[in-house]
């Protein structure tokens, strides 16, 4: 499935979308170059979820916690993980559960350290605006896909 968004604003309105439809505990995992719109998308995300804080890719510390009343998000940037070692030393086993639902930017710095996604989310540059190529990877990924499609009927 890919979907155009041709602005800043479509960008968060499609993750916004995603989190309608996604059960807690979905792990979704976030490709595409620096400046692509993986944490405009997670913004739209928690978006979706009711939050209207801050979001910005948490670079340095790898990881950023939302709690959203019963619902709990975990943001993840991997770009600066230089040793997957790192993850095993955060305890990164102990943000995988099925209530806690976590987005994951460059995840292939991880190295084989991560669960396997449900789905995942590839941003292209294209012009005017950026391409979103969704695919889903468990059942779970897969009844988010149907709804997603469900959402995009008039
Ligand atoms: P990443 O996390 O992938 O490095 P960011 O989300 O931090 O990227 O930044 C994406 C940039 O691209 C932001 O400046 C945002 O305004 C812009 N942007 C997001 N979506 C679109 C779009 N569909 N069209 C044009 N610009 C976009
Ligand atoms: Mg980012």
């Amino acid at each position: 499935m890919i979907v155009k968004t041709r602005n800043e604003a479509a960008t968060e309105d499609f993750g916004a979308r995603i989190a309608v439809v996604s059960p807690p505990g979905v792990i979704l995992f976030l490709t595409g170059e620096l400046g692509a719109g993986k944490t405009t998308l997670t913004r739209g995300f928690l978006r979706g979820l009711g939050y209207l804080g801050p979001v910005k890719s948490p670079t340095y510390t790898l990881v950023e916690p939302y709690e959203l009343g019963v619902a709990r998000v975990y943001h993840f940037d991997l770009y600066r993980l230089t040793d997957p070692e790192e993850l095993e030393f955060m305890g990164i086993r102990d943000y995988f559960d099925d209530v806690s639902t976590c987005l994951i930017e460059w995840p292939d710095r991880a190295a084989g350290q991560l669960p396997p996604p449900d789905l995942r989310l590839e941003i292209l540059y294209s012009d005017p605006g950026r391409r979103v190529v969704i695919t889903g990877a468990t059942p779970t990924g897969h009844y988010v896909m149907e709804r997603l499609g469900a959402h995009q009927r008039p």
